[in-house]
Order: structure tokens, then C-alpha cells, then sequence
């Protein structure tokens, strides 16, 4: 938490890019910050905002046009931590696009959280070599961004969660994407869809670990269904069983937040 001198030292040093690039570099505590969701400051994220993300997760697939599957199975169960609208959309716009890494923090712990409450209903679709968490992967445009590693440290905040429940969990990186797919945002559903089919393959080095594994996907926010559908896809040539996904936010459908299910041993 800044104290009064070093709120002093974020007006004074405000003009000087360079220096405050320097003070961040050494810990993030020197410049005055505000939540992103409701403005409050002096908090990363306030307890008012933390308690969207705080609660059990509950399935929100219904919502999602392109998670359908076309060969008869059920929709695959995707489960979220809070709708993607008000303040919520407000944390992940300024952590995905407007540098506030710091948010990423209270996501991963949020997932973490979350993941324990998953643990009775993915134990029954599970392989004995438990659970590999992997994430939708990055466009080359978003790792420009953000950086390489924030889907990553999001997979392992929730693998975190998962194997102190006591199911055998690890993140994997193992989907990449490939060609010309682009950045997702701003695109309709029907060019999500076309953007990313085929586009997002197992990296060619991961192909045999994910073979035969049970794998829980993790993303940022559920729009669509395309990107999801399009990682199920690629992991089920590669041989894998994916049992679910969980992301941070979900779009609700256009009647709101229906489709909304608590977490149940039967979920999966
Ligand atoms: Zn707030």
C-alpha cells in the first residue's frame, strides 16, 4: 500500500517516464494506483471488485453459439468466475490492454481459488496421471502486449488450486498458434470462427506428453466458444481428452446470465 511520502514521490516523478519506468521495474509500490473496476484509490483491485472473482465458479457453456459439437457429444462444460460486464469487464480491459499487469496477480489467485471448488467434479473424468491445465494461446499481436507468459501464469495459479484440492494437476503451454490467425479482438463470431479454425495446432515438441491426458483448457474471457472449440479441436487429434475449461469471464447471453449452474459432482 503507498504511504503518504510515496504518493508525493508518484506526483512528483509523474513527468518523468524514464525514472517511473525505473520505480516500477523495483516493485510496483511507488506509483499511486486505482482500482480499475470502480476507480477506488490506492487499490490494485478493491474488496468490492475482488468479490466478483471470489465466489465458487459456475458454468456458463450455454451462452457460447460455437462450443457446439458436431459429432453428437454434449456441449463441453465451461465453467467462469464472474459475467463479463460492469466493473468485471473493466478489471480485464485494463489488464489485457491498458498495462495493468498488476490485476493478472488477482486472477491467478482468484483461479487458484476457484479451482479447488472444481476438484469434486473433475475427479470422475480424470486419468490417473491427473489433469494437464493448458491454455488458449496468445496471437502474436496479444504476446506483443502482454508478454509470453501471462496465460501461462494463469494455468499455473489454477493447476496451483487444483493439486492442493488433491488432484494431480500441472500447466502445460502445449497450443500455439500458427499462420495467419490474428488477434480475436473485435472480430463477430462467424470470423472468430474462421480465424482461428486450424489455426491453433499442439506444438509439435508437446505431441506425445499430451497424448492420452485428460486436460481442463483456461482462458481469459468466454465470448463465443470459438477459440476454446477451436483448442479442443487441435488437443483431440493430438490424441487428448478435454474434460472442461474455466475462464476469468463470460459473456452472458443476451437474456443475461442464464444458463448459470452451481458447481455439481455431476457437472462433467
Ligand atoms: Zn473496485
Amino acid at each position: 500500500m503507498p504511504t503518504t511520502a510515496t504518493r508525493s514521490h508518484g506526483r512528483t516523478l509523474r513527468f518523468s517516464s524514464g525514472l517511473l519506468g525505473g520505480l516500477v521495474d523495483l516493485g510496483g509500490l511507488v506509483l499511486p494506483v486505482s482500482c480499475p473496476g470502480c476507480g477506488a484509490y490506492d487499490e490494485v483491485v478493491c474488496a468490492q471488485c475482488l468479490v466478483l472473482i471470489s465466489g465458487p465458479p459456475w458454468r456458463c457453456e450455454a451462452a457460447a453459439g460455437r462450443l457446439d459439437r458436431m459429432d453428437g457429444r454434449p456441449i463441453l462444460p465451461v465453467w467462469t468466475l464472474a459475467p463479463y460486464t460492469g466493473p468485471m469487464r473493466e478489471l480485464v480491459v485494463a489488464w489485457k490492454d491498458r498495462g495493468r499487469a498488476d490485476v493478472g496477480g488477482r486472477f491467478e489467485a482468484a483461479l487458484d481459488r476457484g479451482m479447488r471448488h472444481l476438484v469434486p467434479a473433475l475427479l470422475g473424468g480424470t486419468t490417473p496421471d491427473g489433469l494437464l491445465v493448458v491454455p488458449a494461446p496468445s496471437s502474436a499481436a496479444a504476446r506483443r502486449r502482454r508478454g509470453d507468459d501471462v496465460g501461462a501464469r494463469l494455468a499455473r495459479a489454477a493447476a496451483r488450486g487444483c493439486s492442493t484440492e488433491g488432484l494431480r494437476a500441472v500447466a502445460a503451454s502445449v497450443l500455439v498458434r500458427r499462420g495467419r490467425g490474428r488477434d480475436q479482438v473485435g472480430l463477430g463470431a462467424r470470423a472468430r470462427s474462421r480465424n482461428l479454425a486450424g489455426h491453433v495446432v499442439v506444438r509439435r515438441h508437446s505431441a506425445a506428453a499430451v497424448r492420452g491426458r485428460t486436460v481442463l483448457l483456461l482462458d481469459d474471457v468466454l465470448t463465443t466458444g470459438a477459440t476454446l472449440a477451436a483448442c479442443e479441436q487441435a488437443l483431440m487429434l493430438a490424441g487428448a481428452v478435454v474434460i472442461g475449461a474455466l475462464t476469468i469471464a463470460a459473456t452472458p447471453s443476451p437474456g443475461g446470465t442464464a444458463g448459470r449452474v452451481e458447481v455439481g459432482a455431476d457437472a462433467v
